[in-house]
């Protein structure tokens, strides 16, 4: 590799191996689902965002399968030239039902959504307001908005409200995780939707891990909080997690639905997602909508994992979601501990800065509607057995 950028890339690849910072891929030859085969042998696995264990349900399956046939494989198309079929607008439809909203409108992605949200209602001389740690896709979106950006302590409300109180002049939006990603802690939505009533702010939620999860009915952490359109009229969820499927939809008012069709590029400007995954995601929701069970098994699950981790003096954070992260420090420690899993045919994802500040490396462990009691015990068992032989090469104890 010649030149400044070649050798500037090898520089940085080799710093990152040097810190256990190198990021690589595991090829999964399974279906999406806690079973898992990777590398010629069968895992159990404990990270991925299916929390519903949706993701291969035949249901779904089937769904995509007719919605192919009827639609055809691709949309050929962005929304606003012919992209946009029966079967998204239908989605859509259904989706501002199932949030209590006036209109819902279907993204690509998550992080598509995200940056359409914040660029298509901020102008230069506003100002948008963020929790330190929300997620990169909404930090990203904060950036490039053009409006001047901050930064407020992890859930601190009153922080943002001094904050909010103190700028002078432009409109403001604040833009936060229902629950965060890393972390699993909800979002005090209620204390942030009333610091932005009072200093006329509107308040942001991406729901991506909270939609589906949380509420009596699945409808995440507004649900769970009972707030609606006026308190956050800005919800944003993602149907590549708890539905199984792939995409992601904002919710709110005709007007704000009308300006990002209007004005947000990544809505604009990109192919229409496959129709494919929108019939996956209406088979979702009917799901979501009549199987509570599988969100009261998952809270079971959840109760055994932390009292299991807590009679292992494991250091946990304070979460109630199916996102139980164990906090290792370093990310060779963090590596350490997941490879130790792996050996014993358990998969956890290490996650190492900069996805997670500095000296916070950790084990991100998801569960799943679809793991038993009994996944959770072997989880256990394995996580004490690999702590036992790491031995003081581990921070992850109390
Ligand atoms: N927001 C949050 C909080 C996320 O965790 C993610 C995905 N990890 C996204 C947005 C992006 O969603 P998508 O994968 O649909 O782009």
């Amino acid at each position: 590799m010649s030149g400044l950028l070649g050798r500037r890339l090898k520089n940085d690849l080799a710093e990152r191996e040097e810190k256990s910072l190198y990021r690589r891929r595991r090829v999964i030859e399974s279906a999406t689902g806690v079973h898992a085969r990777i590398d010629g042998g069968d895992v159990l696995a404990f990270c991925s965002n299916d929390y519903l264990g949706l993701a291969s349900d035949p249901r779904l399956v089937e769904a995509q399968c007719n919605a192919a046939r009827k639609y055809g494989a691709g949309s050929g198309a962005a929304h606003l030239v012919t992209g946009h079929q029966r079967i998204h607008h239908e989605l859509e439809e259904r989706l501002a039902d199932f949030t209590g909203r006036e209109r819902a409108l279907l993204f690509s992605t998550g992080y598509m959504a995200n940056l359409g949200i914040a660029s298509a209602l901020l102008e230069r001389g506003d100002r948008v307001f963020e929790d330190r740690l929300n997620h990169a896709s909404l930090i990203d979106a904060g950036l490039i908005s053009g409006a001047k950006f901050s930064r407020y302590a992890h859930n601190d409300a009153s922080a943002l409200e001094t904050k909010l109180a103190s700028r002078e002049s432009g409109a403001a939006l604040v833009m936060t995780d229902g629950v965060y990603s890393m972390d699993g802690d909800v979002a005090p939505l209620d204390a942030l939707a009333s610091a932005c009533r009072k200093h006329e702010a509107w308040l942001a939620v991406d729901d991506a891990h909270g939609i589906g999860v949380l509420g009596e009915n699945g409808r995440g952490t507004l649900e769970h909080f009972g707030l609606g359109q006026e308190d956050v009229p800005v919800l944003m969820g993602t149907l590549g997690k708890a539905f199984g499927s792939f995409g992601a939809f904002v919710a709110g008012s005709e007007a704000l639905i009308e300006t990002l069709i209007n004005r947000a590029r990544t809505y604009i400007y990109t192919t229409a997602l496959p129709a494919a995954a929108a019939g996956a995601s209406l088979a979702a929701l009917a799901i979501i909508a009549s199987e509570p069970e599988r969100r009261a098994h998952l809270r079971k699950l959840v109760v055994c994992f932390r009292e299991g981790a807590r009679d292992l003096g494991l250091a946990l954070a304070d979460s109630v979601t199916p996102i139980q992260p164990i906090v290792v420090g370093d990310a060779a420690s963090a590596m350490r501990l997941s490879d130790a899993l792996l050996a014993r045919g358990i998969l956890v994802t290490a996650i190492r800065p900069p996805t997670v500040p500095e000296g916070t490396a950790r084990l991100r462990v998801t569960l799943s509607a679809a793991h038993s009691e009994e996944d959770v015990d072997r989880l256990l068992e394995s996580l004490s057995d690999a702590l036992e032989k790491i031995g003081s090469e581990t921070d992850g104890r109390n």
